[in-house]
């Protein structure tokens, strides 16, 4: 059974039964370069760089296009404009796709600092803020990042950014062992005037903190994710900026509530919920796997291989949810995954649906159920 406005046709052409699947939408992300960094937040993961062909952006376009009403492709879902073609992919998605989103409000530091033209080509698309990320002084966001120099890197992106009249927003990722580091980033942004040098050209700065959700990389950092007890040790400066930029007066609707509270609360919950929408995101690595855009693209989240599968069987099997971890969430209760996953001691801060794909991706991961 299909859900939401998904339509099949079924029909009967030369002897040969055609199905046709129609999402609302469909987007793809291909991971076509990966990311100069490897940070230890990352979500998405830590795959080897790839080098796919532009062909390949035009040929599984052409593939999946005629299954959805409307149809979307991105040449990355790690660091956008990483490669020195993004001009050249910027255009080309325009003709792949039936319509293209606006430039996220994500750059790539690692070009901005190394190609004059790439700001202004921002400019071009009119973009008006752009994120950046820190964690500390130097060495702590060098040692985040994964890569020695990134730090410096930010503070001139930064600089390049305001010059060209672009409004810079800081993201922190914040965790126990760099809590510390925080009024570092307070000093920066007073001393650099960030707010006034915005406010100067009609922008406006912004800044917000927070622990980033709990999977891919950032499933790793489990052991020092932050508690309630360290939400007071968040600089008033970031904690107002933080504030502000989520819209809300309670630091505990960004940060969450004890993983011990959410235990309590799932334990009784014998709910199972599917994935599928009439509208998925679907990421393929740089091997051709296909991921719905859930949470990390995992090897319990894949869907299929483009060289094995067809667009259809793929966009059948997330339909039909048969990657492990969709089977999971829709046939094991959430209480038997919690109950194996979770600890009801843990003070650990978290949102719930960040706590509930934790537990997902531990459930998988350890193996509790395979197909
Ligand atoms: S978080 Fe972004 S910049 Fe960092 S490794 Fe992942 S994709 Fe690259």
């Amino acid at each position: 059974m299909q859900k939401f406005n998904i339509t099949n046709h079924y029909y009967l052409k030369r002897h040969v039964i055609i199905i046709e699947i129609k999402l609302k939408k469909l987007t793809l992300a291909l991971d076509m370069y990966g990311c100069p960094n490897r940070c230890r937040h990352c979500w998405v993961g830590h795959s080897p760089n790839g080098h796919m062909a532009v062909g390949d952006l035009e040929m599984i376009a052409a593939k999946f296009k005629p299954y959805a009403y409307e149809f979307e492709i991105f040449d990355w879902y790690r660091e956008p404009d990483f490669n020195d073609n993004y001009k050249e992919l910027w255009e080309l998605r325009k003709q792949l796709s039936d319509k293209i989103t606006p430039h996220y409000e994500l750059i790539s530091v690692w070009r901005i600092v190394r190609d004059n033209n790439y700001v202004k080509w921002l400019v071009s698309l009119c973009m008006t803020k752009a994120q950046l990320t820190l964690f500390g002084g130097e060495a702590t966001t060098d040692y985040y990042m994964g890569r020695k120099g990134a730090y410096w890197e930010i503070l001139q992106a930064i600089d390049i950014l305001i010059e060209n009249k672009i409004s810079p927003r800081i993201q922190v990722f914040v965790n126990k062992n760099n809590i510390d580091e925080l009024p570092l980033i307070e000093k920066l942004m007073l001393e650099n005037r960030l707010s006034e040098r915005c406010i100067d050209f009609g922008g406006e700065f912004a800044c917000f903190v927070h622990q980033g959700s709990c999977d891919g990389e950032n499933a790793k950092l489990y052991d020092v994710r932050i508690t309630q007890d360290d939400l007071k040790n968040i600089p008033p400066l970031l904690s107002e900026y933080t504030l502000k930029y989520f819209h809300t007066n309670n630091l505990n609707d960004i940060f969450g509530q004890t993983e011990q509270n959410l235990y309590n609360k799932y334990i009784k919950d014998t709910s199972t919920r599917s994935y599928v929408e009439d509208d998925p995101v679907f990421f393929i690595d740089s091997a051709y796997n296909v991921y719905p855009n859930i949470t990390t693209p995992a090897p319990y989240w894949c869907l299929g291989n483009l060289k094995e599968s067809s667009p259809e069987e793929i966009i059948q099997n997330y339909l039909n949810e048969r990657s492990v971890a969709q089977t999971v969430r829709r046939k094991i209760p959430l209480n038997e995954i919690v109950k194996q996953c979770g600890n009801p001691n843990s003070m650990r801060l978290f949102g719930e649906k960040d706590y509930i794909t934790f537990l997902l991706n531990q459930y998988c991961e350890q193996g509790y159920f395979s197909l």
